[in-house]
Protein backbone atom coordinates (compact mmCIF):
# COMPACT_ATOMS: atom_id res chain seq x y z
CA UNK A 1 0.00 0.00 0.00
CA UNK A 2 1.54 3.38 -1.23
CA UNK A 3 0.64 6.10 1.51
CA UNK A 4 1.89 9.27 -0.92
CA UNK A 5 5.06 9.45 1.73
CA UNK A 6 8.30 9.48 -0.42
CA UNK A 7 11.44 10.60 1.59
CA UNK A 8 13.20 11.71 -1.39
CA UNK A 9 11.09 14.63 -1.84
CA UNK A 10 11.02 16.00 1.44
CA UNK A 11 14.71 17.41 1.57
CA UNK A 12 15.82 19.80 4.50
CA UNK A 13 14.51 23.50 2.41
CA UNK A 14 17.48 25.45 4.02
CA UNK A 15 20.43 22.80 4.17
CA UNK A 16 21.67 24.63 0.50
CA UNK A 17 20.80 28.56 2.28
CA UNK A 18 24.02 30.29 1.59
CA UNK A 19 25.89 31.28 5.21
CA UNK A 20 24.02 33.82 6.53
CA UNK A 21 25.28 37.17 7.06
CA UNK A 22 27.11 38.36 9.95
CA UNK A 23 25.67 40.61 12.35
CA UNK A 24 27.21 43.07 14.26
CA UNK A 25 24.78 43.78 17.32
CA UNK A 26 25.32 47.66 19.03
CA UNK A 27 23.56 48.99 22.05
CA UNK A 28 22.02 52.64 21.34
CA UNK A 29 20.98 54.59 24.17
CA UNK A 30 17.32 55.33 24.47
CA UNK A 31 17.84 59.23 25.19
CA UNK A 32 20.84 60.32 23.81
CA UNK A 33 21.49 57.96 20.77
CA UNK A 34 25.50 57.04 21.86
CA UNK A 35 26.53 53.77 19.85
CA UNK A 36 28.17 51.05 22.48
CA UNK A 37 29.65 47.96 20.99
CA UNK A 38 28.51 45.92 23.27
CA UNK A 39 25.14 45.21 25.49
CA UNK A 40 25.03 47.60 28.13
CA UNK A 41 22.60 48.58 31.03
CA UNK A 42 23.92 51.82 31.19
CA UNK A 43 24.56 54.53 28.62
CA UNK A 44 28.35 55.25 29.04
CA UNK A 45 27.87 58.20 27.65
CA UNK A 46 24.68 60.10 29.52
CA UNK A 47 24.49 57.27 32.18
CA UNK A 48 21.13 56.64 31.40
CA UNK A 49 19.25 53.42 31.61
CA UNK A 50 17.64 51.90 28.68
CA UNK A 51 19.98 50.63 26.10
CA UNK A 52 18.31 49.17 23.11
CA UNK A 53 20.19 46.71 21.48
CA UNK A 54 20.32 47.39 17.21
CA UNK A 55 21.68 45.49 14.16
CA UNK A 56 24.47 47.29 12.60
CA UNK A 57 24.84 47.80 8.89
CA UNK A 58 28.17 46.14 8.82
CA UNK A 59 29.68 49.29 6.61
CA UNK A 60 32.12 51.08 8.38
CA UNK A 61 35.58 53.56 6.93
CA UNK A 62 39.42 52.36 7.99
CA UNK A 63 40.60 54.68 10.87
CA UNK A 64 43.75 53.56 11.97
CA UNK A 65 45.84 50.20 10.70
CA UNK A 66 47.91 48.16 12.72
CA UNK A 67 49.83 44.70 11.88
CA UNK A 68 49.95 42.61 9.17
CA UNK A 69 47.97 39.23 10.72
CA UNK A 70 50.35 36.59 8.22
CA UNK A 71 48.92 33.11 8.18
CA UNK A 72 50.27 30.24 6.04
CA UNK A 73 46.62 29.37 4.36
CA UNK A 74 46.47 32.58 3.40
CA UNK A 75 48.91 33.57 0.77
CA UNK A 76 46.86 35.67 -1.75
CA UNK A 77 45.16 37.53 1.24
CA UNK A 78 46.11 40.44 3.38
CA UNK A 79 44.65 40.39 6.97
CA UNK A 80 45.31 43.25 9.21
CA UNK A 81 44.02 44.53 12.16
CA UNK A 82 42.72 47.90 12.04
CA UNK A 83 40.20 50.15 13.75
CA UNK A 84 37.00 50.80 11.87
CA UNK A 85 34.76 53.61 12.27
CA UNK A 86 30.99 52.17 11.51
CA UNK A 87 28.58 53.79 10.43
CA UNK A 88 26.85 54.25 13.39
CA UNK A 89 29.74 56.18 14.48
CA UNK A 90 31.35 54.15 17.12
CA UNK A 91 35.12 52.66 16.68
CA UNK A 92 35.59 48.96 16.74
CA UNK A 93 38.92 47.09 16.37
CA UNK A 94 38.48 45.09 13.52
CA UNK A 95 40.59 42.55 10.91
CA UNK A 96 40.61 44.06 7.49
CA UNK A 97 41.04 41.54 4.42
CA UNK A 98 42.23 42.20 1.38
CA UNK A 99 42.98 40.45 -1.85
CA UNK A 100 44.02 42.62 -4.42
CA UNK A 101 45.80 45.51 -2.28
CA UNK A 102 49.18 45.42 -0.47
CA UNK A 103 48.23 47.67 2.11
CA UNK A 104 44.75 48.97 2.96
CA UNK A 105 44.38 52.59 2.44
CA UNK A 106 43.30 54.62 5.63
CA UNK A 107 39.28 56.00 4.70
CA UNK A 108 38.94 52.64 2.62
CA UNK A 109 35.29 51.59 2.84
CA UNK A 110 34.54 48.30 4.15
CA UNK A 111 32.04 45.70 4.37
CA UNK A 112 31.28 43.44 7.66
CA UNK A 113 32.07 39.68 6.83
CA UNK A 114 32.31 37.67 9.90
CA UNK A 115 32.56 37.70 13.64
CA UNK A 116 35.24 35.57 14.60
CA UNK A 117 33.64 32.53 16.86
CA UNK A 118 34.95 33.36 20.31
CA UNK A 119 36.66 36.40 20.47
CA UNK A 120 33.49 37.87 18.31
CA UNK A 121 36.34 39.69 16.37
CA UNK A 122 34.82 41.44 13.94
CA UNK A 123 36.14 41.03 9.95
CA UNK A 124 35.46 43.01 7.66
CA UNK A 125 37.07 43.06 3.96
CA UNK A 126 37.21 46.22 1.30
CA UNK A 127 34.36 47.55 -0.78
ZN1 LIG B 1 22.92 57.98 26.65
Amino acid sequence: MNHGFDTRTSPVPTAAAPEPEAVLLLGRCRWCRAVTQSYRLLCPACGAEGMDEVASRGLGIVRCVGALARTADLVHRVRQSCTITLDEGLRIPAVVTAERYDRIPIGARVRLTALAPGSGTAEFRLV
